[in-house]
């Protein structure tokens, strides 16, 4: 006689639906970032040249409501996956660099907000704003001339009873005059020491921006990412009910750190393409003769799948974590997951650098259909975008200490 285990056969079949969920999920999310990327990619050269904020990716990320997917489905989101996201921002980034960091930044502020804000009044109505009027959220955490020294601030918050107030030297924050709110790193109050930071939500009606230094850099132009005194107030509501060390471990530095490396990966990919395009060309016109430079287009393309396989295990590795605050707080996982934003941006520039290599001259032509010049400028900025030989010296002491793997897998 068969006996039918019947739990087994439906949570399989719960599974196998909630699988086909995911992926029906998954497919609307890219079709919906291809229709954002046609419009980045339409500008995107306009918006390096004039180094101007991406106002139709923008516009059009909007329209396909991509600014809330993150936000869980109770809250007016999607309940999207950090692997969704950083698929966007892949997706994104092969059309405008530019758009896709500001899409990443935006994402990892979300990030820090769904995962640290829940249970705060304050910060689900922001969320459910966020997702009604797809509202855009900029980052500020260099201050001063620390640079990407994240964890010691010195702007204090000041409290007067309810409210609070906030005046900063943020001496970088992309699209910060065209945000709707802004989140910022600070000091919990002007007793504390530097490292005692909390993580402030303000909205643009609670804050003046006075510009103090302009944003004329090789790449990455259209991030705008100008220096402004930021004078902020508000409730004491708006803090996040988490310390930022917390936050900073947990969310802030595995999603930027992913988001970012899904964005170079995104660069990487749209220079290997014109590489393989160019190849092809050259050698249909020279009766199947490879150009000088077709070697390196194969070892652009190996950088790129090194790339993929980097991003895409790690994204896993984060997602299989993320429930597990003490496998997140990890010396492993730590180490791991800063030295995934050294690894992706110095194989990210190593593919694009191959990739020029591979079209030769008419790679380095501006006016050419295979010129890299716009890739590899917005790239050149992932190594230094909070410098990997700070990252490297930071992670280093802790590398020593951490376990070589038993395991190839786990
Ligand atoms: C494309 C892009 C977008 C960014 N967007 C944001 C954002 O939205 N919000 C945000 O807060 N930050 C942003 N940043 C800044 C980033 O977070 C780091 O602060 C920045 O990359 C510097 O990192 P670093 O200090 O590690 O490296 P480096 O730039 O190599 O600086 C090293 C050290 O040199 C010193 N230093 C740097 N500049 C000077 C100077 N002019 N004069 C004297 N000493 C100096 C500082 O002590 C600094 O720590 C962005 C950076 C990039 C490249």
């Amino acid at each position: 006689m068969t006996v039918i285990d019947v739990r087994g056969t439906t949570a399989l079949k719960l599974r196998r639906r909630d699988g086909d969920l995911r992926g029906a999920q998954s497919a609307d999310f890219a079709a919906r970032a291809r229709v954002v990327a046609a419009d980045a990619a339409a500008s995107a050269a306009a918006v390096d040249a004039d180094a101007r904020f991406p106002e139709e990716a923008i516009t059009a990320a909007r329209a396909q409501r991509l600014l809330g997917v993150l936000v869980p489905r109770d809250l007016g989101g999607e309940g999207a996956s950090i692997s969704e996201v950083a698929d966007i921002c892949y997706r994104l980034g092969q059309a405008c660099a530019s758009t896709a960091m500001i899409y990443a930044m935006h994402q990892t502020k979300v990030a820090c907000l769904v995962r640290h804000g829940r249970g705060s009044a304050w910060h689900e109505h922001l969320l459910r704003r966020l997702c009604a009027e797809q509202l855009l959220l900029a980052s500020s955490t260099t201050e001063g001339q620390g640079g990407g020294n994240i964890r010691s601030s010195a702007a204090a918050v000041e409290y007067e009873g309810p409210r609070i107030s906030l005046e900063r030297n943020a001496t970088v924050i992309s699209y910060g005059a065209q945000a709707d709110g802004i989140v910022t790193i600070a000091r919990r109050s002007s007793d504390a020491s530097n490292s005692d930071q909390v993580l402030v939500a303000f909205l643009r009606q609670n804050y003046s921006l006075e510009p103090v230094l302009a944003w004329d850099t090789l790449g990455m132009r259209g991030t705008c990412s100008a220096g402004f005194r930021l004078r902020a107030s508000g409730v004491a509501g708006q803090i996040l009910p988490q310390p930022y060390d917390r936050i900073h471990a947990q969310t802030m530095t595995p999603v930027a750190h992913l988001t970012w490396a899904s964005v170079w990966t995104g660069i990487a990919a749209a220079a290997v393409e014109r590489a393989q395009s160019f190849t092809r060309k050259a050698a249909r016109q020279a009766n199947g003769q490879l150009p000088p430079g077709a070697a390196h287009f194969t070892k652009a393309h190996s950088s790129l799948q090194m790339l993929r396989s980097l991003v895409a295990g790690s994204l896993q590795r984060y997602e299989r974590a993320s429930c597990d605050e003490r496998a997140l707080a990890s010396l492993d996982f730590q180490t791991a997951i800063n030295l995934v934003k050294v690894d992706a941006s110095e194989l990210a520039v190593a593919a694009v650098m191959s990739a020029l290599r591979a079209c030769g001259l008419s790679g380095y032509r501006n006016d050419s259909e295979f010129g890299l010049g716009r890739q590899l400028r917005d790239v050149l900025s992932s190594p230094i975008m909070i410098n990997n030989d700070r990252i490297l010296a930071n992670v280093g002491a802790a590398s020593l200490m951490s376990a070589v793997p038993a395991s190839l897998t786990e």
